[in-house]
């Protein structure tokens, strides 16, 4: 007799909310947090840490075309530009299962990009659309690049772009964890009240008038590595090479810039999570590699934004 098993294919990690505003908050002069409500928003991920989703925004015909179902990235490329809605990348500030709420928090700059300018103007009952994180799904947390392993001293280093990703951690971790958060932040009063453990100092750098991005940041990072993490001299020649031409390659005219290594146990030395501007990325990656000698694979580094280039779609 001839049985035929058909296995039912496993539940994709991403999906489509349908939300609407809820609330808008002003956290600082930067940051603005909006709250998302849904009718299927219990069913969202709730594995937090840098969890990543797409905001996805309205158009002149709202959301009339966009298309929901797990294929949706397919169809929305199929219809023509003009019908397209944009969407934007963001890290899940909390979620609420119970309230079926989600909130996000963006780092206003002015209405140059579509997802600023509508975060800008957010209202209640204005209406969204998340790809987000399918709780029932087996891959619910592939959308995290957080993963220290048994790494026990922790670097989160970024700008505004990263600081709700790094508050989420910050939330998250072991309450034995160990470490620095480091956060570059337009202005003085952007520092955001955040639970970190105990062990890990939070530092908020504000730019000055005339201060690119970065340059806060940098020495403050370079100078915390150079006194708190041993280099990793056991590195293979050939590991070395190889670590050198990968820092080589994330230019960041030459390509994405993103590496998110899994996190490995070498006796409690430093894991280091780095996202933001995609220059001062690269920077602060090569630093962490080249000169401290810290093996490439404690350090993830995620290039959040490039000045003077839309996020690709
Ligand atoms: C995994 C991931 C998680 C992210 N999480 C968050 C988050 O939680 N909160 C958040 O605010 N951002 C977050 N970002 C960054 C955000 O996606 C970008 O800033 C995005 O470009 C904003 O879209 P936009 O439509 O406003 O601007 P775009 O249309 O993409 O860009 C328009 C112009 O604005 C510039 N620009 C973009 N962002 C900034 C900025 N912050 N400051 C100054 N100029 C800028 C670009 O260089 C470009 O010239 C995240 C990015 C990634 C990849």
């Amino acid at each position: 007799m001839l049985t035929s098993v058909v296995e039912a294919a496993p539940r994709p990690a991403y999906r489509s909310y349908r939300t609407s505003v809820a609330r808008v908050r002003r956290l600082t002069p930067t940051f603005t947090r909006v709250t998302f409500t849904g009718h299927d928003l219990d069913g969202f991920g709730t594995a937090g840490l840098d969890q990543r989703v797409k905001v996805v925004l309205p158009n002149a015909a709202g959301f009339a075309h966009f298309p929901d179902g797990d294929d949706w990235y397919r169809a929305w490329r199929e219809l023509p530009a003009e019908q397209r809605n944009p969407f934007r990348t963001y890290t899940v500030r909390a979620v609420r299962p119970a309230e079926r709420e989600v909130d996000i928090d963006f780092a206003l700059h002015g209405d140059l990009g579509p997802a600023s300018a509508w975060a800008g103007a957010a209202a209640p009952g204005d209406e969204i659309v998340l790809i987000g994180p399918d709780e029932l799904s087996p891959d619910r947390t592939s959308g995290i690049d957080f993963r220290p392993g048994a790494v026990e001293t922790v670097l989160l280093a970024g700008d505004e772009t990263a600081a709700p990703a790094i508050c989420a951690i910050l939330e998250q971790l072991p309450r034995d964890a160990a470490g620095i958060a480091i956060i570059e932040v337009p202005h003085p009063d952007d520092a955001i009240d955040v639970r970190a453990p105990e062990g890990v100092e939070v530092r908020w750098l504000a730019r000055a008038a005339g201060d690119a991005h970065g340059d806060r940041l940098i020495p403050v990072v370079r100078d915390w590595v150079a006194r708190s993490c041993t280099p990793d001299d056991e590195l293979a020649p050939s590991e070395a090479a190889l670590a050198l031409a990968d820092a080589e390659r994330a230019d960041p005219d030459d390509g994405p810039l993103w590496d998110v290594p899994e996190g490995r146990s070498l006796d409690g030395d430093c894991y280091a999570w780095l996202a933001g501007e995609a220059t001062v990325i690269t920077t602060l990656r090569r630093f962490l590699v080249r000169e401290a000698r810290l093996d490439r694979r404690r350090v993830a580094f995620m290039g959040y934004w490039r000045r003077g280039r839309a996020e690709l779609e």
